[in-house]
């Protein structure tokens, strides 16, 4: 790795914007275009959000943030010790949510997997939830925009 960093954080709403901005913070030695940062942004935000809502359902928890650059590609893994998953598969189709009535899409891992180049999300049930994604930050890998 040619650089990294951690950053532990309590898993409340107001620790979001802070959480995206210091990822985006650190990947700023690559250069990355406006849509790149903005790609991640929205990606951390939604990981965090899920840590904040669901593994730890807004009764707080430690989330632990950890990004790694490689060549021109950085790594980032959000890992929280909630309630888990059980079934990883169902939760990153589009539109399933468990909180329907709390006005969640459930376009949350989507979202991850579109705006990042890869996602991977491992749970035990009841022993918490890691993301882990990764995008290229070379010129011209858009998404053809
Ligand atoms: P949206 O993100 O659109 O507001 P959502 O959070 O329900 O809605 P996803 O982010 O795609 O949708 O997550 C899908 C489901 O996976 C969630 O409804 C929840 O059941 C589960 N989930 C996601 N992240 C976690 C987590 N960190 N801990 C426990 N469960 C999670
Ligand atoms: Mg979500």
């Amino acid at each position: 790795m040619d650089n990294s960093m951690v950053l532990k954080i309590e898993a409340l709403n107001k620790n979001e914007a802070f959480a995206r901005s210091v990822v985006a913070a650190f990947c700023v030695e690559l250069n990355p275009t406006l849509d790149q940062i903005n790609d991640i942004k929205t990606a951390v935000s939604e990981a965090v959000t899920n840590c904040v809502v669901h593994a730890y359902e807004g009764k707080g928890g430690v989330i632990e943030i950890s990004a790694a650059l490689e060549n021109r590609t950085v790594h980032i893994e959000i890992k929280d010790f909630g309630v888990g998953i059980a079934d990883v598969e169902a939760a990153r189709r589009p539109f399933f949510t468990t909180k329907p009535e709390q006005e969640r899409s459930g376009m949350g891992f989507t979202v991850m997997e579109s705006f990042m180049d890869s996602l991977s999300v491992l749970s035990a049930d009841g022993g918490g939830v890691t993301v882990v994604m990764s995008k290229n930050l070379d010129v011209n890998t858009g998404q053809g925009d």
